[in-house]
């Protein structure tokens, strides 16, 4: 893929940003320039199959500690002092390059499923994490079901676990679940009487299987698939959070999955832009740069203020959860902002690029395209780890209380 200019390094100030994250940025970027881009087009163009989980990106992911950076010490993270803010950096590096490998490689296996083993139990903690951050362990994160994924209540939920003298046994179906065709271990949201309970289970029993993973119009590195549970048995040490109090856990890593949703929305927003700058430089239409157009110059001006706020819509929320230990509406806007931002940016982006926009591939001079990827794999930012529209419902929460949002 053809090496561009990133606009960011001259456009933007990192005034507010601390030194121990732009160091970070600095390494996580050398490990995208050298490990991602030489295998990005793959990663974004192949269909999903079985095969084509990225075990060769995972594996440097973990060899280069880069699953190090958002976890403390005594599990052989970094301690880092904001390492949340680090975390969502090294999305935003990792998936300017692929953000389907960062969706399933970092957003779902480092948050959704290392943040949620940080806030488990001590026991689960220490046996999992440390094998994570050593990238020994895939993990699943699963409430998606094929009824019921915005709507999480126990009236729609079906996926039940019922108990057994020593433990749980679970039945049910999970759907669109990323990473699960090579993972060890699940997260499974269940339905256990009039609440949830959120369990972890060995992938490797007779009681789980993983249908083939979907076909996708975008987001290829990510493989989703369905995880059937015939009488799967969860040992009751495996209780991740409280009996009943499972939602609660989801929806904490949760909280800092949207952040991430937000940064890989940041990263392809930049990726589209630095793209379409350089060809707009370079592409004469009518005799001149299409640069020289005062309708694409205003067009990109607003994309570079929209690309400012939401990368300071992400940081701002990524360092107070790390000030805090909260940040729910700042994550929420984030992820809409960032997500937004990716799809509006990719169409404007193919626009001005006309064909070379629109095509991967062109075979006559053998080049290889970023944006129609770019396009594809933004969409899904709007809809997963909680729809837009859910977040906007968040904010209005904290405008009008929940008296009278709901
Ligand atoms: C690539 C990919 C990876 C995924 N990975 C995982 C995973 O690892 N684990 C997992 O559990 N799930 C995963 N999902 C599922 C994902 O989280 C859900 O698709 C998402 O939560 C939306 O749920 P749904 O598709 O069932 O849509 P529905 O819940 O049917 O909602 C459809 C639409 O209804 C609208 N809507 C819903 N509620 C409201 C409301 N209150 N007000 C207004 N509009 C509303 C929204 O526009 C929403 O998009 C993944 C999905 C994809 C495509």
């Amino acid at each position: 893929m053809q090496v561009v200019k990133r606009r960011a390094e001259s456009l933007y100030s990192d005034v507010f940003v601390p030194g121990e994250t732009l160091a970070i940025r600095k390494e996580a970027r050398q490990f995208a320039d050298d490990v991602v881009r030489p295998i990005a087009y793959e990663l974004n163009t192949t269909p999903e199959a079985r095969e084509t989980f990225p075990r060769g990106l995972f594996d440097a992911l973990a060899k280069n500690g880069i699953y190090e950076i958002p976890y403390p010490a005594d599990v052989g993270g970094r301690g880092l002092e904001f390492p949340t803010l680090a975390t969502m950096t090294v999305l935003e590096e990792l998936a300017y390059y692929s953000p389907s490998a960062a969706s399933a490689l970092y957003d779902g296996q480092a948050i959704l499923c290392g943040k949620t083993l940080e806030n488990a139990p001590q026991h689960l903690r220490n046996e999992y994490l440390p094998k994570l951050v050593r990238g020994e362990l895939v993990g699943s994160f699963a409430t998606s079901e094929p009824d019921a994924s915005t709507d999480l209540s126990p009236a729609a939920m079906k996926t039940v676990a019922t108990r057994v003298d020593d433990g749980w046994r679970v039945n049910g179906r999970k759907r669109w679940i990323t990473n699960s065709v090579a993972a060890d271990f699940i997260l499974v949201l269940c339905r256990t009487g009039d609440a949830q309970t959120f369990l972890l289970a060995d992938m490797k029993q007779d009681g789980i299987s993983v249908g083939e993973p979907d076909l996708k119009m975008g987001n290829h590195a990510q493989l989703t698939a369905d995880v059937i549970f015939d009488n799967a048995y969860v040992p009751e040490s495996h209780v991740v959070g409280t009996v009943g109090g499972g939602l609660k856990a989801a929806l904490t890593a949760l909280t800092l999955g949207r952040m991430g949703i937000g940064a890989i929305g940041v990263a392809m927003g930049q990726a589209a832009f630095d793209y379409a700058c350089d060809h707009m430089e370079k592409r004469k239409v009518f005799g001149q740069e299409l640069a020289r157009f005062q309708h694409w110059q205003f067009t990109f001006a607003d994309h570079a203020m929209a690309i400012e706020n939401a990368r300071a819509l992400y940081q701002k929320a990524a360092y107070l959860y790390d000030k805090t230990g909260r940040a729910d509406t700042e994550a929420a806007m984030a992820k809409v902002v960032g997500s937004e931002l990716a799809v509006e940016l990719a169409r404007d982006a193919i626009q001005v690029c006309g064909a070379y926009g629109f095509a991967r591939q062109v075979k006559g001079s053998n080049q290889q395209l970023p944006l129609e990827a770019i396009y594809r794999d933004a969409k899904i930012g709007e809809i997963y780890e909680g729809a837009n529209e859910i977040q906007r419902w968040i904010i209005a929460r904290k405008i009008f209380g929940r008296a009278l949002a709901g």
